[in-house]
């Protein structure tokens, strides 16, 4: 089989919001490798711009799920397993911070901030995971593939209580990954540089963030939907097979650079 071919394969994308997201630059790339796929919305509100795109594959499931909703993970699997019979690769790509947080001082985080952004973007990798591990299990393995960011790591200004989320969710791979290995289900992570998207949208600065990155980052460019989604064909395809537990950077090499 081709190394990064998905023929025969089902795969589970969550996160996508617009033509924009890189849960959608995944999801095409994917499809295009030929995996059958399922796509969630969140909300009525995104369910028209998820069918419109989902209209260019060949007869996706499209489902709602809010991952802070126990019962809707529950009959998005429920309706996985009955389509498909079982799941091939998952990918995560749902992060949410109020905005407020992405904006005023970091010491300012309120409580609830905190909370809903550890859960909606870093929980939900647990919670998901742990839905899709039957089913992959069903299929010998599987590989789960989420989306991070270099402020895990380091300080990035306005990114606040996110990079303390994908510190979590960062950890949540190995964790994840450490437990799934024995099943065959690998778990890593798509350290992405910076790309002009809804989420984005919400942290103050991100314009000179992605100029920053042109200027030092090592290929003295940003990266698109595409650089992340040929990295995720990777990672979720036979050419990956002996990969897990890792944060994989596609950035351009900017995570290298001291200044
Ligand atoms: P995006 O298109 O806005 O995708 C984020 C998705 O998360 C949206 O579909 C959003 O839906 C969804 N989401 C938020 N709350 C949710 C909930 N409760 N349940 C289910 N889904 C929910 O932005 P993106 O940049 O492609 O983000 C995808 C992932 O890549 C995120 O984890 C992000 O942190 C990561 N990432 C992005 C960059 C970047 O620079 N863009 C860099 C590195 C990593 P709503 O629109 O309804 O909130």
């Amino acid at each position: 089989m081709p190394p990064h071919s998905l023929a025969g394969k089902t795969g589970l994308v969550v996160g996508v919001a617009n033509k924009r997201s890189l849960a959608w630059a995944i999801a095409n790339a994917a499809a295009a490798e030929g995996a059958s796929l399922a796509l969630t919305y969140q909300g009525e509100r995104l369910e028209e711009n998820v069918r419109d795109l989902a209209s260019a594959l060949a007869d996706p499931l499209i489902l709602p799920c809010d991952v802070t909703n126990d019962a809707e993970m529950d009959a998005v699997f429920a309706a996985v397993a009955s389509r498909f019979g079982g799941l091939d690769f998952l990918v995560h790509g749902a992060a949410y911070a109020l905005r407020e947080d992405l904006a005023r001082p970091f010491s300012e985080t309120s409580r609830e901030g905190f909370r809903v952004a550890l859960d909606v973007s870093a929980f939900s990798l647990i919670a998901l995971a742990r839905r899709a591990a039957p089913l992959m299990e069903a299929r010998g393995g599987g590989s789960i593939l989420t989306l991070t960011y270099l402020g895990s790591a380091r300080v990035f200004p306005n990114y606040n209580v996110m990079g303390v989320a994908k510190a979590a969710l960062e950890a949540s791979v190995r964790y994840l990954a450490s437990e799934l290995g024995p099943k065959q289900i690998r778990v890593n992570a798509i350290s992405a540089g910076p790309v002009k998207t809804l989420a984005a949208s919400g942290i103050a600065g991100f314009s000179s963030i992605l100029q920053t990155y042109r200027d030092r980052a090592p290929l003295r460019r940003t990266v698109e939907g595409a650089d992340v989604a040929d990295a995720a064909l990777f990672l979720l395809g036979p050419a990956g097979r002996a990969v897990t537990a890792e944060v994989l950077f596609v950035d351009g090499g900017y995570h290298a650079m001291g200044i």
